[in-house]
């Protein structure tokens, strides 16, 4: 590990680990099969401290750093329960704090950080993925408000937000990028429908939805910086995206990895442990490699972000080389446990189905190559 922990640090994973153990790990399988997270969970995670504990404390923070949001992506994955916790921490809240006036953080962070507020994000369209500047959301100002229409897939936490930062169109400059804002839009708003909680092949307990935008009247004083200049501050805010991405995809290979290992070393076939095959030592060998050389890089991207380096091209490796690596793992950890693998009481079986896509979202992997192509002048 290149990252350094001081007794802070090993004090709130300790914490963190007690609260997941006690508070989540012996009820999130039903969860999972329900498809819900209680939002009295959320509000548990805030009231110890484990929500946007970046935050200065006037918001109910506690200021640290971005090693803490490593921490938490490990405890979870080691405690083996998936809660979209980072997305709500990491990814959008930052938003609200880095382009929102003082007014609108006093009106939101402390809720962010205690549960109250659960958010979302929400750029992907039905027809504008990839290509978030074709995006056909509208906002037209009519004095002191927007009237939103449109219409949002995908949106993780989307069932269950009180607060989702909408992507949309509010001008006609030749150059779309030019037109996007960002408006966040209350839960209760008339005309913002939470239209379909989407199924999903993995990732149950995400709450991933459709989202609708019907004359929506969002109240002007809810945009989000400026106007025309939402496009640009989605870029500056994907490279920590990425990382947290990167760190997910890595978390979930290491677990993955551990439990091939353990699986091999006990399940015996031919009289020995199936581990002692060389096809099979070896696969684990390079496994063990893998999941080692991706900690090294993105230890190393966390540290470097924490310095304020600007790290577009080398999150984006980190993202697509990660998930895929994770991939990888995920299918040999399966293939190793032979039949077992495809039954759900293996956690294998669910791992294999959340980690599919992490090639897919916070931008493909395809989308990454591109960055860093053109990065390398191509
Ligand atoms: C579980 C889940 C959660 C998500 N959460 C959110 C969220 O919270 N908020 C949100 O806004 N979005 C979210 N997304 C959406 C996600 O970011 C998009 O699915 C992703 O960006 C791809 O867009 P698309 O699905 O429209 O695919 P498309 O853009 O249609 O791409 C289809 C295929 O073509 C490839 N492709 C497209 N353009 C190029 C190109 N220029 N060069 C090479 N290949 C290309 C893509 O890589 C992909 O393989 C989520 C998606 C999933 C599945």
């Amino acid at each position: 590990m290149l990252l350094s922990y001081t007794r802070e640090h090993e004090m709130y994973r300790e914490s963190l680990r007690k609260f997941l153990q006690k508070e989540v790990v012996p009820y999130f399988r039903e969860w999972e099969k329900d498809r819900q997270v209680p939002r009295e969970v959320w509000k548990a995670f805030g009231r110890q401290g484990f929500l946007c504990p970046w935050l200065p404390e006037e918001y109910g923070g506690s200021g640290v750093g971005f090693e803490y949001a490593l921490i938490l992506i490990e405890e979870m994955s080691r405690a083996d329960v998936d809660i979209p916790i980072s997305l709500h921490s990491e990814v959008v809240v930052p938003y609200l704090y880095s382009y929102g006036t003082d007014e609108q953080k006093r009106r939101w962070l402390p809720g962010c950080a205690s549960g109250d507020l659960i958010t979302a994000v929400a750029m992907t369209e039905p027809d504008a993925g990839s290509d978030l500047a074709a995006l056909r959301t509208t906002a037209v100002r009519d004095v002191d408000t927007y009237i939103l229409n449109g219409q949002k897939v995908f949106i993780t936490n989307g069932w269950d937000c009180d607060l989702v930062i909408v992507a949309c169109k509010t001008g006609n400059d030749p150059k779309p990028h030019r037109n996007i804002s960002l408006l966040v839009v209350e839960e209760g708003t008339p005309g913002f429908i939470k239209a379909k909680k989407l199924n999903k092949m993995g990732r149950h307990s995400e709450g991933t939805a459709e989202l609708v935008f019907e004359d929506c009247r969002v109240p002007a004083r809810n945009l989000l910086g400026q106007e025309g200049k939402g496009f640009y501050y989605l870029m500056e805010k994907l490279q920590q995206e990425r990382l947290i991405a990167s760190m997910g995809s890595l978390c979930a290979a290491e677990k993955m990895f551990q439990e091939g290992l353990e699986y091999a070393k006990t399940r015996r076939a031919f009289g020995q442990p199936i581990g002692s095959f060389q096809h099979n030592s070896f696969k684990l060998a390079e496994m063990a490699t893998e999941v080692e050389i991706a900690r090294t890089f993105v230890e190393r991207l966390v540290m470097e972000h924490i310095q304020g380096r600007e790290l577009v091209m080398e999150a984006s490796m980190a993202k697509w080389w990660v998930s895929e690596m994770a991939n990888r793992v995920a299918a040999q950890v399966l293939q190793l446990h032979g039949g077992y693998g495809y039954m759900e009481e293996y956690p294998i079986c669910r791992h294999y189905q959340n980690v599919r896509v992490d090639t897919i979202y916070a931008g493909t992997n395809e989308i990454m190559k591109s960055i860093i192509a053109k990065r390398l002048g191509l």
